[in-house]
């Protein structure tokens, strides 16, 4: 067991109070980190507040040297790093090497984003030129499910904008990041970067922390409302990555052969633990039982374990909480009546957080199942009829974060696409983010963007200079 030291003011500290993080695939402690509250968090602002004087002042291309170098150290330690992510967050070791190595190429990627002066007036009269400038410090706080991916895609815009951050990341996962932490202190400038570990109530800490000027925040819609209200106070910039409850639609010229692999994925990657995982599988009446039956064939293929072994497929639920909670919901599935395709009749006793891949057989709508975002390897196959029907349906929802469409006629696949309301629309694959489009829900999937210039946007306040050319001075 190793302990992990935070990163304040460009020093790896530790307060002598410790939180254990457990391995979910065997429930053994595989780490330790400090149990950090307001003291540590003041040192830690009151740092980023020193840097980002510095900072904001700090050409472009300096910044972005910086980033690249953040990208550089975690692909060239990348072996470590994948290794220690499946120790403490379960997913198999080749989904723990896309992200370590995602989350390098999206910071070398973000690192080339710029936010350009906009003139919007040059004539005899005025010369009137918008430009962006960082809003300060930044609280960023981040979930269990893709602890890299969302930390670096929470530092990565803030210091190409000038912005300094005090980054917290969840509980349940916080050794990797913070030895991220380790390798990247003597790359960023002392202070531009804080890294501290903590419970929950830290969180709340961060949210109204007076001399913190903008929140970016991922993880449950739940916890997005309670940002928003503690952000309100002194009216901080907030963005929010929420909740979803994707829809994947497929039409009935898909491929079943084809198609079913890819859908499975699009459910059970990361044990189902993803934002933008398909939670509800809409497929058309007329190939509804053959592909229902590719799925869950190939489901009976994959095997669920722990994510250091070889040939696993899908891993562990990441924590207890959400282990229990995913078993509730399987069990209501059971109570009711519902038919499964696959799971839900094992037993998931035992060491570790194991779910078996659980595939349920056109549930009701208001299936609880269906209704709310499991967040664990369940996925509901609900048959369709007509595509009015199946747009009402996949809108019914408070979720808009993502869906697909899957169709050899990609005209069609756009139409339904447009009446989708959610912030990502896939034709025909899943999950695919780019570094250089916004990605963000609607409705209460979430609150502004990451991802693109719209994403670094955020992280900044226009500010319109005008210099009045004809006046009389
Ligand atoms: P969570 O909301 O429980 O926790 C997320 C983070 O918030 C953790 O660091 C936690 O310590 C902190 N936190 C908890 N209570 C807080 C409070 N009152 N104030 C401030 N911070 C607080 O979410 P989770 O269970 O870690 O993650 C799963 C959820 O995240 C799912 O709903 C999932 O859909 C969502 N998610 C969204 C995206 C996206 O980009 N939209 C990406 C990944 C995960």
């Amino acid at each position: 067991m190793t302990d992990y030291k935070n990163l304040i003011d460009g020093e790896m500290v530790d307060n002598g109070e410790w939180l254990e993080v457990l391995n979910p695939a065997n429930e053994q402690v595989v780490g330790r980190v400090p149990a950090c509250g307001k003291d540590e968090l003041d040192r830690a602002v009151a740092a980023a507040r020193r840097a980002f004087k510095e900072w904001k002042k700090t050409p472009q291309e300096e910044r972005q040297k910086v980033v690249q170098g953040i990208a550089a150290a975690i692909k060239g330690n990348a072996d470590e790093l994948y290794r220690l992510l499946t120790s403490e967050q379960g997913k198999p070791h080749t989904q723990a090497q896309q992200e370590i190595y995602g989350a390098a190429g999206l910071a070398a990627a973000q690192s080339t984003l710029t936010l350009d002066d906009v003139i919007s007036q040059d004539d005899d009269t005025r010369l009137s030129r918008t430009r962006r400038v960082p809003v300060g410090v930044v609280g960023g706080i981040v979930p269990w499910n893709f602890p890299i991916m969302m930390a670096i895609q929470k530092i990565v815009p803030a210091l190409v904008a000038g912005c300094t951050i005090v980054l917290k990341p969840s509980p349940f996962t916080p050794l990797t990041t913070l030895r991220i932490a380790e390798l990247i202190k003597d790359v960023v400038p002392a202070g531009t970067v804080n890294i501290i570990t903590g419970e929950d109530t830290l969180g709340p800490l961060i949210t109204e922390h007076p001399d913190i000027d903008k929140i970016t925040f991922t993880g449950s819609t739940a916890t997005g409302k309670k940002i928003m209200a503690g952000a309100s106070g002194d009216l901080k910039r907030i963005t929010l990555e929420l909740g979803g409850n994707d829809a994947s639609i497929v039409l009935p010229d898909a491929d079943v052969e084809k198609v079913a692999e890819q859908l499975f994925w699009s459910s059970f990657s990361n044990a189902g633990q993803v934002c933008i995982a398909a939670k509800r599988v809409y497929i058309h009446k007329d190939i509804y039982d053959d592909l229902s039956k590719a799925i869950a064939a190939y489901a009976n293929t994959v095997v669920v374990g722990d994510g250091s072994q070889q040939g696993t497929g899908v891993g562990p639920i990441q924590n207890k909480k959400q282990y229990e909670r995913v078993l509730e919901l399987i069990q209501d599935a059971k109570d009711n009546g519902y038919k499964f395709l696959t799971g839900g009749d094992k037993d998931p006793s035992g060491t570790g957080y194991y779910v078996p891949i659980t595939i349920l057989d056109n549930p009701p709508e208001d299936a609880r199942i269906v209704a709310e975002e499991q967040f664990g390897p369940v996925m509901p196959l609900l048959k369709f009829d007509t595509i009015d029907e199946v747009i009402e349906r996949a809108n019914n929802s408070d979720y808009g974060l993502a869906g697909a469409v899957w169709t050899k006629d990609t005209d069609k696949g756009v139409e339904i696409a447009e009446q989708l309301e959610t912030g990502t629309v896939w034709i025909n694959e899943f999950m695919h983010l780019s570094p250089f489009a916004p990605f963000g829900g609607h409705k209460q999937s979430g609150f502004g963007a990451e991802y693109g210039v719209d994403g670094l946007k955020e992280f900044t306040y226009p500010q319109v200079i005008t210099v009045k050319r004809d006046a009389a001075v």
